[in-house]
């Protein structure tokens, strides 16, 4: 089948009925419910696209021949890495950034499982040519996906096996000759129910021993598979218009809780069963984590473009950009951009081939990007804030623009140095909304969290960096003597 259209995409939803709850109800249809339909619109539109440039949005499957969604592919040359960044940049350009699971995330997880799959093979040759057998189907058939990664947070300090009430977490109760049955609790699906099908894999961060072995698990299934439930969290867009609202009225993407209930999975969407030597390394040596965090970076490359020209044209609309300090927290966000394009570039420039014949970009470009912005995000949302300053907070809404007797009031009286009242105040929500709103905040916890805690993710990166050659530096240095003696 060729790539997705955006009525495809819906037409599925309706059809598959996910079991989604939200608010204390089971929702009877994802695309008509006030907490989803936006955001599904917009994800629509992401498929749309995909025709209306084809160019840059689609290529000729190896196949079938039909024509597929370019950010499935599987890159052969530094040409290749590009043209799949640039169209992952084209649908990231239509949110600025804000979509972190538009369905380009994931794409890249997938090719990269379904073409390096010999690990797999280590649990049992069946699930290296699941996870190809996969790849290929998700791509013919353009499936949106969600994934969950994390077990609940009962007790930190303890490992899975060891918890008060250790089937709380989805674990495996049984093999059966046709499959296997999972129960338990997984967390946290962003976009959960609003796609066609859930990957459960392990975390990339955390490592299980062998007693975690019944919670060491990997597959895929429908999102309307008997037993599977997405509870979702209390949704961020509030009915709003575009104009009051102009990101979470469009781009509330949702996290739901994910519950199995003795579910069963066909051993032919099984990737790992029960093994947890298999789990710790799978995304690691499957380049999956590459591939993911190249989207990452290309994504959030327009992100911090979109939060520049916010800052900027806030700076412009109070005439506050003549100001020392307002240029130098305008230059943070440029040094921003800028280094996470020289991280692009590395990426792809000293990109090599892996042993499947997939051009792979440098790791160590993009893994310093990815440790990095979870640190500097929640800067770059604070410069926008103490720009902003009361500005965020006198934001009425059109509808008080539109009422005869305030509208004029405030449209003179919130002017802006080069802009009128109406369009002050429209610019001044966007930015309350990237930063402030529910929908802000969210967009801030989901920079810092959503790839692994970068707490355990500085530690790894400090641990596997190769330190010898700086420490021998110094050492040489030191032991170097130039006959310099005391002049006193
Ligand atoms: C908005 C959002 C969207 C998300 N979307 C998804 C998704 O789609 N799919 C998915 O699978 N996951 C998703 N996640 C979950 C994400 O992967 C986790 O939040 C992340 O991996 C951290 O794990 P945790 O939340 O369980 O934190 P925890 O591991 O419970 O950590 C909580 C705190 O305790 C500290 N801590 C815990 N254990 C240790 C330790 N051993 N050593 C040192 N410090 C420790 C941490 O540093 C942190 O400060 C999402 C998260 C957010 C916030």
């Amino acid at each position: 089948m060729p790539a997705k259209t955006g009525k495809d995409y819906i037409e599925g939803l309706k059809k598959a009925n996910n079991n989604i709850y939200i608010h204390g109800e089971r929702v009877d249809d994802v695309t008509e419910h006030p907490a989803f339909k936006n955001v599904i619109k917009s994800m629509a539109n992401l498929y749309d696209l995909q025709y209306e440039k084809p160019e840059k949005m689609l290529y000729t499957s190896p196949t079938t021949g039909d024509k597929v969604g370019m950010t499935f592919l599987q890159p052969r040359t530094v040409e290749d890495l590009i043209m799949r960044r640039e169209a992952m940049q084209e649908w990231a350009r239509t949110s600025g950034g804000m979509m972190g699971r538009s369905p380009d995330y994931l794409n890249a997880e997938v090719m990269a499982m379904g073409v390096n799959n010999s690990l797999f093979a280590e649990g049992d040759p069946r699930f290296a040519e699941n996870a190809r057998n996969y790849y290929e189907y998700a791509r013919e058939n353009d499936i949106s996906l969600t994934h969950t990664l994390i077990h609940p947070q009962v007790n930190r300090a303890k490992m899975q096996h060891q918890q008060k009430d250790a089937n709380v977490a989805l674990h495996l109760v049984e093999e059966r000759p046709d499959g296997i049955i999972v129960d338990g609790i997984r967390l946290l699906a962003t976009q959960g129910g609003i796609t066609d099908e859930i990957l459960v894999f392990p975390s990339t961060v955390k490592k299980a021993g062998e007693l975690d072995d019944p919670y060491s698990l990997a597959f895929a299934i429908p999102n309307n598979t008997p037993g599977l439930k997405f509870i979702s969290r209390e949704s961020f867009d509030y009915g709003k218009n575009e104009w009051d609202h102009p990101l979470g009225s469009r781009f509330e993407e949702g996290d739901a809780i994910v519950s199995f209930e003795n579910v069963f999975v066909p051993w032919e969407r099984v990737f790992v069963c029960g093994n947890s030597s298999v789990c710790n390394r799978t995304f690691k040596e499957t380049n999956a984590v590459v591939h993911m965090a190249h989207q990452v970076l290309a994504k959030n490359i327009v992100k911090t473009e979109f939060v520049l020209g916010v800052a900027l044209s806030m700076m412009d609309a109070i005439g506050i950009d003549g100001f020392q300090h307002v240029q130098e927290k305008g230059s943070e966000i440029m040094l921003t951009l800028e280094t996470m394009k020289s991280h692009l570039y590395r990426a792809e420039h000293n990109a090599k081939l892996d042993k499947s014949g997939t051009m792979t970009p440098d790791f160590a470009a993009l893994d310093a990007a990815r440790n990095w912005y979870p640190r500097v995000y929640p800067r770059l949302t604070e410069i926008v804030r103490i720009l902003g300053a009361s500005g965020l907070m006198g934001i009425p809404t059109e509808a008080d623009f539109n009422h005869a007797e305030i509208g004029p009031i405030i449209h003179r009286g919130l002017q802006g140095k080069n802009l009128e009242g109406r369009e002050r105040v429209q610019l001044f929500r966007l930015a309350w909304d990237m930063t402030l709103s529910a929908f802000g905040s969210r967009q801030t916890h989901y920079e810092y969290y959503f790839f692994g805690d970068p707490i355990r993710m500085g530690m790894t990166y400090f641990d596997g960096y190769d330190k010898e050659p700086f420490k021998q530096y110094v050492e040489s240095f030191l032991k170097k003597s130039s006959g310099v003696k005391a002049s006193n």
